[in-house]
């Protein structure tokens, strides 16, 4: 008699392939996503990021973990613009579950919603490096941006659960509201930065200048993710000097010994800026992370 009840509930569970008690199971592929979907979906939604903030996002390995997130996932999210293409497409493959492939609703590519720089408009080709062709896709880093994404977040959270419509409606309110409460800080505490040259690692951080109007003339590599030379480095060193730049940003994930260089033969001083969520320890929200941001901008410290 227990069987025959038990055992259907073991099979619904097993087809449903969930545990939570999450109306939506949120995987996506990197920390941002995952907690603006956590801020505007709240109980509704578990999201599950594939990547740790740690990690450069431009490079995951096909864990069978990831795998098994992406079978019973109801939506993903993507950054896109390119910066998961050389493992998003295996994951996809693998995760077999039609239902968040590109072009079903469970699928959505967030730089659609998103305000994107440096869009080349000529042709791309590799000898210009890690080039993107439709356009930077660091663009998490604009906390405008952040509410671009928020709002598609829970347009599609609504279509896909119409039942918590007004929850993700309160959730997004909330999120707009708390960036807005934030905004001004942040712009507050940066403003010594306004108008000031830095030289950058990585072009990540493009969007993050612009946002708080300070203006990175160089990078510490030669081309977006080729690794410095030394005559690059060099030149650097000159351009520094020249310029008389005061500050160096690099993301916690990249190499040292450059910016240590640099830092020795100008006295450039090296900030380690979070560039996502995860990527320190206390970084938990979107807002964490320009809370974190503000502090390394502001550190005096070297690395
Ligand atoms: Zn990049």
């Amino acid at each position: 008699m227990y069987r025959k009840i038990l055992i259907p509930i073991a099979v619904a569970l097993l087809a449903t392939g969930r545990a939570a008690l999450a109306d939506l199971d949120v995987v996506t592929t990197t920390t941002d996503l995952a907690a603006i979907a956590e801020a505007v979906g709240g109980d509704h939604v578990e999201a599950f990021s594939l990547t740790p903030g740690t990690r450069d996002p431009h490079y995951a390995e096909a864990k069978p973990s990831m795998i098994r997130r992406v079978h019973r996932a109801d939506l993903f999210l993507a950054v896109g613009a390119d910066l998961e293409i050389g493992w998003l497409p295996a994951v996809l493959r693998a995760g077999r579950n039609a239902d968040v492939l590109p072009g079903a609703t469970g699928f959505l590519d967030l730089s659609t919603a998103a305000r994107l720089l440096d869009v080349p408009s000529g042709p791309v080709s590799r000898a210009m490096g890690d080039v993107h062709p439709r356009g930077n896709p660091h663009y998490w880093l604009d906390p405008e941006n952040g509410r671009l994404m928020a709002r598609a977040i829970a347009a599609r959270l609504a279509l896909l659960d119409p039942d918590g419509a007004q929850a993700y409606a309160d959730g997004l309110a909330a999120f707009e509201a708390g960036l807005d409460r934030k905004l001004p800080d942040w712009r507050a505490a940066l403003t010594p930065l306004r108008g000031r040259p830095v030289v950058a690692y990585h072009t990540s951080f493009r969007y993050l200048s612009v946002a708080f109007g300070f203006n990175i003339v160089d990078l510490v590599e030669p081309k977006p993710g080729i690794a410095p030379t030394a005559s690059h480095l060099n030149g650097l060193v000159a351009r520094i000097a020249a310029q008389d730049i005061g500050l160096l940003i690099v993301e916690p994930y990249y190499e040292r010994r450059s910016s240590q260089f640099l830092s020795d033969k100008t006295g450039i001083r090296v900030a380690v800026v979070p560039q996502s969520v995860g990527a320190e320890e206390g970084i938990k929200t979107y807002f964490d992370l320009f809370d974190g941001v503000v502090a390394a901008l502001g550190a005096r410290e070297g690395p």
